[in-house]
């Protein structure tokens, strides 16, 4: 395991859905004309159908060239009428209600979980690779129950599997201003020559054409540089 830890990155593209489609094949042309290889997509299976059969070949085309998929909640939006602790409950306010898995009992978080695997199965798609909860909060709480369904399970700081834990800092610019994603973007130049873990640069739709798009292309040229892309499917 040493050589995984030392030499690999992950670069993941989130909010993959039908609607967010005209944005993230532009981000893939980007990043692809950056230099990167291997991405992994993030993609909701609540908000499709095998009736949306354009975007099922293009998911399936990108799996062709090498992408793997990951599921990336159910529906991306909690379900307010479920119960949920006061910390969940505060967490859909800062996350404008994204937070699905956040403050949810076991049993519900389950319950969603096998929603979304079963939806999955019926699109064709061959098996995810791991599952991501929408903006991480509440991931620590269904690690065991999500590994039942999925080979690997991502929170903010690791990656699980049934046999590894890998430390992982997930860099991620949702929701911040300009400034703030800069010096985001320049301590993970930083942190990817210095932490001892697989780091993700976890985008969101539209991120390569932010105003911060010229340091990312550095960043993530710098990534491609010192470090070999992870592959979930290699070691699983
Ligand atoms: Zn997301």
């Amino acid at each position: 395991m040493g050589k995984h830890r030392n030499s690999t990155y992950i670069i993941e593209l989130h909010d993959v859905w039908p609607a967010s489609m005209d944005k993230i094949a532009d981000d893939i042309a980007n990043l692809q004309d950056w230099g990167v290889q291997n991405l992994v997509l993030g993609v909701v299976p609540g908000l499709f159908s095998t009736e949306d059969g354009d975007f099922l070949a293009q998911l399936q085309q990108w799996q062709e060239q090498g992408f793997e998929l990951m599921v990336h909640g159910w529906k991306h939006q909690s379900d307010l009428d479920l119960p949920r602790s006061f910390c969940g409950r505060a967490l859909q306010k800062i996350t404008a209600n994204e937070a699905e898995f956040a403050g949810l009992s076991k049993k519900d978080a389950t319950k969603l979980l096998h929603h979304s695997y079963e939806h999955w199965e019926k699109l064709g798609l061959g098996q995810a690779v791991g599952f991501v909860a929408p903006t991480w909060w509440g991931s620590a709480n269904i690690v065991a129950e999500a590994l039942q369904l999925w080979p690997w399970v991502e929170s903010r700081f690791a990656l699980y599997s049934q046999d590894i834990n890998l430390s992982s800092i997930a860099f991620s610019f949702a929701g911040f201003p300009p400034q703030i994603s800069a010096l985001a973007l320049r301590i993970s130049m930083f942190g990817v020559g210095l932490i001892n873990s697989v780091p993700r640069l976890v985008l969101h739709p539209g991120d390569t054409k932010r105003n911060f798009a010229p340091l990312l292309r550095k960043s993530v040229e710098n990534w491609l540089v010192h470090r070999k892309a992870f592959k979930f499917n290699v070691i699983s």
